[in-house]
């Protein structure tokens, strides 16, 4: 802790780093530039690929491009100057207390671990929320979504008098609305078939303040930009279910539709709710000021998998990849420090922007409390997703996130 005098690490062994996604990737080449290459690093993850999370409500694109590159990176090209290892397999279960983690194919011992596993969907407790409706919280899902709504808007030619495939995103947050714009501003016809039917888009944003978080000239311009691209707003109520081409809503309504996507937020990994370490919202590990797991000295959570309280505002950090770096940014710092027995850094964020891309080279943004809309926006947002990719590949920190 800082104030407290260090002491050194009471297990030698390599920094395993679970999860190599905003925060694991990071880490990985904070700590390498920290020590060139003199603490053994080994990045565990279930995909090869470093995944552009932020960049999945891409669909229009998805449907076009068939290849993933421009929403995920080979890990082996960003690391292949370094020494990170990186160890391909499924994470099963971590030992605290005998330092080893479990995956699928071996057991990993380590002296210092960082668990940055990421999230995945919630449900709230929405019966069929996870079985009958898509998602874009990862590369997998997101591809299925973009062949899922093809096949749709191919059927759509056979539509009896003057309907339209209708699709309902549920979610009130930034990925819920930018999805939803990206459907409305796809040229779908141009995608499919040129006879395929334009589709309806309908945004379920739930009973919460739609962009909620961001100031109230962003959330109103936003919802102005939505509505004139086509989206319909179903406000102020909840999804209470999801069935097959239909989704409930709690005043009773059975909305039907031909296809549902799901981003009304996160929750931790099975795997990160069952540890046995103090928890926050969403299942998140409670982390202290330096981003340790408490009681666990050696042992970090940084990320979405993370729950780290603002000094300032004694609020939680967002669970956004902007936040996941700078906590990245400190871990590294703090690992480091560890080794050396000198004192770790406590976590201070400071947001930089919120930017939402709304399609067709539009956008709004809220710049250090200051909103910004439109082209200027859009921009912004393409500036900051080409650095960070560009930055990442020449295993450098990005400028701008
Ligand atoms: C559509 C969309 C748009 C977004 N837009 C923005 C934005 O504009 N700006 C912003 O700041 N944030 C945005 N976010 C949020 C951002 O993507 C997340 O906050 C960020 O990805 C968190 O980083 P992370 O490193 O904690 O987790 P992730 O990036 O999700 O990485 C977690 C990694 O852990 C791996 N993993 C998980 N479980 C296992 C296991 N059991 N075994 C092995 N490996 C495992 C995964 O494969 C993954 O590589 C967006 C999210 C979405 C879905």
């Amino acid at each position: 802790m800082p104030g407290e005098s260090p002491s050194p690490l009471p297990t030698t062994g390599p920094l395993v780093i679970l999860g190599a996604g905003y925060a694991g990737v990071t880490l990985a080449q904070g700590v390498w530039h920290r020590t060139k290459g003199s603490l053994p690093v080994i990045l565990v993850d279930q995909s090869p690929l470093h995944v552009l999370r932020t960049e999945l409500y891409e669909i229009g694109k998805m449907a076009l491009v068939q290849e993933d590159s421009p929403w995920a990176l080979p890990l082996e090209t960003i690391f292949d100057r370094t020494n990170v290892r990186h160890q391909l397999g499924r994470v099963q279960a971590i030992d605290l207390v005998h330092r080893k983690v479990k995956l699928d194919s071996a057991d990993v011992p380590f002296g210092t671990l960082a668990i940055c596993l990421g999230s995945q969907p919630a449900s709230y407790g929405v019966p069929g929320a996870l079985v009958h409706a898509h998602q874009v919280y990862g590369l997998e899902g997101a591809r299925r979504l973009a062949r899922a709504i093809r096949e749709v808007e191919t059927a759509s030619v056979q539509l009896q008098g003057e309907r339209r495939p209708r699709f309902v995103v549920i979610g009130g947050g930034a990925t819920g609305a930018e999805l939803a714009a990206d459907l409305a501003m796809t040229d779908w016809p141009s995608v499919t078939l040129r006879s395929a039917r334009a589709p309806e888009i309908l945004l379920v944003p739930g009973a919460l303040p739609f962009l909620l978080g961001l100031p109230p000239s962003v959330q109103r311009r936003v919802r102005e930009m939505l509505q004139c691209a086509g989206v319909g707003f179903l406000s102020g109520i909840n999804a209470t279910g999801v069935e097959p081409r239909c989704v409930l809503l709690e005043d009773g309504t059975r909305l039907v539709a031909d296809l549902v996507v799901w981003a009304a937020g996160v929750e931790a990994p099975e795997l990160v709710r069952a540890l046995p370490v103090p928890h926050g919202r969403g299942g998140r590990i409670s982390v202290s000021s330096t981003l340790e797991v408490p009681g666990h000295r050696g042992i970090f959570a940084v990320g979405d998998v993370a729950e780290v309280l603002d000094p300032v505002t004694g609020l939680p950090v967002p669970q956004t990849a902007q936040a996941a770096i700078a906590e990245a940014r400190t871990a590294a710092y703090n690992v480091v420090a560890l080794q050396k027995g000198t004192r770790p850094r406590r976590f201070r964020y400071q947001e930089m922007a919120s930017i939402l891309a709304l399609g067709s080279g539009r956008g709004a943004a809220s710049v250090k409390g200051l909103p910004l809309w439109g082209r200027p926006a859009s921009w912004l947002k393409k500036l900051v997703q080409t650095e960070y990719a560009r930055s990442i590949r020449r295993g450098e920190p990005s400028p701008y996130l």
